[in-house]
């Protein structure tokens, strides 16, 4: 039986939750190396709530320090094309400042790894987390484009240094594809403890969306795919249809259902929540839904000409040259685009949406 914490909690005060998560999910630090990774997607401020707020990653910190000595290391290899930003990506955060002098660049060395033959033989993955005794994951509580929902699962996905995320993207092709890729890199090293970040989250347009949602609770597990199953709850979703949960468990990674999973708190289902403007179809093992989805004419992603400052930046990143500017606005060839949504991740001024 798997155990999922739910933890009412404000940024003044996750201090208390963490050492709530620390009491239900010990860990042997004395002497270990403890690496610590937040979600960091991408440059932000951290009131924008893209990435794992600094205030959570600070208490993690400090109750690491206080529990034993223990080498720590708090890093990550933000967002598909932000990975030459990495220290900056901290900075501008405040994640630099929580990580109490811990931060180490995740994208300066690396090692190969045999990989699932169908996406690429090998990957190289950050050597600190392949080095870690204790891996702790804090995801973010939001949604995403390609995956619904981005959690404990999709958190590893930042353990791939470089370019090499945008290569899988292009590999992975399809929605259903990527779900299966995320699961796979997840499979590489898995977390030891989740501690979530869901005080506030995102709704809507994630994983970057200015819909921001008041929760007010902290998340913990020791087991990724039931934290997600969680999670998938709290939006309304049914777990059992979300591909990469059918995947993880498939793999014997754990277990979502309800029976197999113990709440420690109350599960309540947020009322309204927004999925992603395609409205989660992605999901659905709907043979008429997964036909309109693979479709290329269907989905494509479209800038908002009254947020758009023509920056150039989504072009430029674009890792199929799918994009071009016409009349100051980017748009997407449809026969190219691989819907792989860098350029919405990339988009400071949030103008891309999937239409
Ligand atoms: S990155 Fe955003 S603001 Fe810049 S060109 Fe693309 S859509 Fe416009
Ligand atoms: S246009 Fe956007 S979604 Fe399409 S392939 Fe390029 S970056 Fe990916």
């Amino acid at each position: 039986m798997h155990r999922v914490m739910i933890h009412p909690a404000s940024y003044d005060s996750c201090r208390q939750s963490v050492d709530k998560a620390f009491e239900l999910f010990p860990q042997d630090i004395a002497g270990k190396k403890v690496v610590i990774k937040p979600n960091v997607l991408r440059m932000s401020a951290a009131e924008e709530h893209i990435v794992t707020h600094p205030s959570l990653l600070r208490a993690v910190v400090e109750k690491v320090e206080h529990l034993s000595p223990a080498e720590i290391v708090v890093g990550d290899n933000p967002g598909l094309f932000s990975y030459g930003d990495n220290e900056n990506s901290f900075k501008k955060t405040g994640l630099m400042t929580a990580a109490k002098g811990y931060y180490r660049n995740l994208g300066n060395t690396s090692q190969k790894r045999a990989f699932h033959p169908d996406f690429m033989p090998e990957v190289g993955v950050s050597k600190e987390i392949l080095d870690a005794d204790i891996l702790i994951s804090l995801p973010k509580f939001k949604t995403h484009g390609l995956t619904i929902m981005t959690g404990a699962i999709k958190n590893s996905y930042g353990i791939l240094p470089g370019a090499q995320k945008a290569r899988l993207h292009q590999i992975a092709g399809t929605p259903a594809r990527f779900h299966e890729l995320i699961v796979e890199v997840f499979r590489l090293r898995v977390p030891d403890l989740f501690i979530m970040d869901a005080v506030v989250g995102m709704e809507g347009n994630g994983p970057a969306s200015p819909d921001l949602r008041e929760i007010g609770l902290i998340l913990a597990a020791d087991n990724g795919v039931a934290m997600d199953g969680v999670v998938a709850r709290m939006m309304g979703l049914d777990p059992a249809q979300l591909r990469f949960l059918q995947k993880a468990k498939a793999l014997g990674l754990g277990e979502f259902d309800s029976q197999t999973v113990q709440t420690e708190g109350q599960l309540t289902i947020l009322k309204d929540f927004k999925l992603p403007p395609l409205g989660g179809e992605a999901i659905f093992d709907n043979p008429t839904v997964q036909e309109l989805m693979t479709s290329k004419s269907q989905i494509r992603p479209q800038a908002d000409p009254a947020l758009c400052t023509a920056c150039g930046a989504c072009i430029d990143h674009c890792p199929v040259s799918a994009l071009s500017m016409m009349d100051a606005v980017p748009v997407a060839d449809a026969d190219l685009c691989i819907r792989c949504f860098c350029c919405q991740e990339i988009c400071l001024e949030k103008a891309i949406t999937l239409r």
